[in-house]
């Protein structure tokens, strides 16, 4: 975005400001603002709070996601904030998505301000999106994470030198650990919900919180050995693919693995440029990247997300499925696009 920005209108009237920059670059920016130089502030949820002095217009694109509202102290919405300086101001305030919350939707219309993009970028049209209802791949004797069509096209695409990504929206090996003979499930005590199993760690975390523990063999309720490990996550998905498909050069991307500096920027150049053929990961293969080579879009499990705890899961779970499918909604070419539900 900035990119773009800046060949507009100039290097010198764009800001900006996110939570990667130094202390002293961040004030630099701050100055630059105040003074009137920079005449554009393109940021992430904290530049809501940007001195700027003759505020025209706010513009907040994916208005659907979930990083507008901060869990830190003080907690806020960048959305509420926006609103109430647009009303304050007595300036528009624009909410851009393609899947924009319900309420958000509903809003809108009351206000009579829904805009609405006809066309896509481009002109390009729609992928393909096919739903496979796993029970009947079950009833055919396929137990693989894989409907055998999703998996023929993975073999098309490796044959043809193309690219794959595959998402599921679960980091980690496996998502409960469970006692066979108790039905003992180890949770975290603090959110009541249950640890992920990690294993090149061999650790048991909270993705809520972040509480981790050591895993165990033996159940520590009625010390029993049978424990079994249920769900799959990005980590065991990973295993499978390099198993079923071991010619296939495989990338992982989710927290565990973008954890260090830059290494975000790192997996979709290594993608991008080091022919990898095929992409794993959680949504965070989502945000805005644009991969030409890519023709295939594989979710696993994209029912999972309908049974979270949260009384907009049915809300993400379409638009989370609706923005892997435009991931390739920029190309001219259209892509392949393939939904196995388990
Ligand atoms: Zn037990
Ligand atoms: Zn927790």
């Amino acid at each position: 975005m900035v990119d773009r920005f800046i060949a507009r209108f100039g290097e010198e009237k764009i800001a900006l400001l996110h939570s990667k920059l130094s202390i002293g670059e961040r004030y630099d920016e701050w100055k630059r603002i105040e003074k009137k130089e920079a005449k554009i502030v393109i940021g992430a949820r904290s530049a809501i709070f940007a001195p700027v002095q003759d505020l025209g217009i706010i513009i907040i694109d994916e208005e659907h996601d979930t990083s507008y509202k901060s869990d830190m102290t003080p907690k806020y919405n960048a959305k509420e904030i926006a609103l109430y300086l647009a009303k304050k101001g007595n300036f528009p305030l624009v909410l851009g998505s393609a899947t924009p919350n319900v309420d958000t939707y509903y809003r809108i219309e009351k206000s009579n301000g829904l805009i609405t993009l006809k066309n896509r970028a481009n002109n390009s049209k729609l992928p393909n999106v096919e739903v496979i209802d796993m029970k009947e791949e079950l009833a055919v004797g396929n137990r693989t994470m894989f409907s055998r069509k999703l998996y023929d096209m993975i073999q098309e695409n490796l044959k043809n030198k193309k690219q794959t990504i595959l998402f599921l929206n679960r980091r980690g090996y496996s998502t409960f650990v469970m006692c066979r003979d108790c039905g003992y499930t180890a949770t975290c005590k603090k959110c009541n919900i249950t640890l992920t199993y990690h294993m090149k760690e061999n650790k048991l975390k909270c993705h809520y919180c972040g509480y981790e523990r050591a895993n165990f063999t033996e159940c520590p309720e009625c010390k029993s050995k049978n424990i079994r490990y249920f769900g799959t996550g990005t980590q065991k998905l990973e295993a499978i693919i390099n198993k079923t498909f071991p010619e296939a050069k495989t990338i992982r991307m989710d927290i565990d693995t973008v954890s260090k500096k830059n290494s975000y920027e790192d997996i979709l150049n290594k993608f991008k440029y080091e022919n990898i053929d095929i992409l794993i990961g959680t949504q965070m293969v989502v945000k805005g990247h644009h991969f030409p080579n890519v023709t295939l879009v594989g979710v696993i499990a994209a029912d999972s997300s309908m049974y979270m705890s949260d009384f907009r899961s049915n809300e993400r779970t379409f638009q989370l499925l609706t923005q892997v499918a435009r991931k390739s909604w920029k190309r001219k070419r259209r892509g392949k696009r393939h939904n196995t539900n388990i």
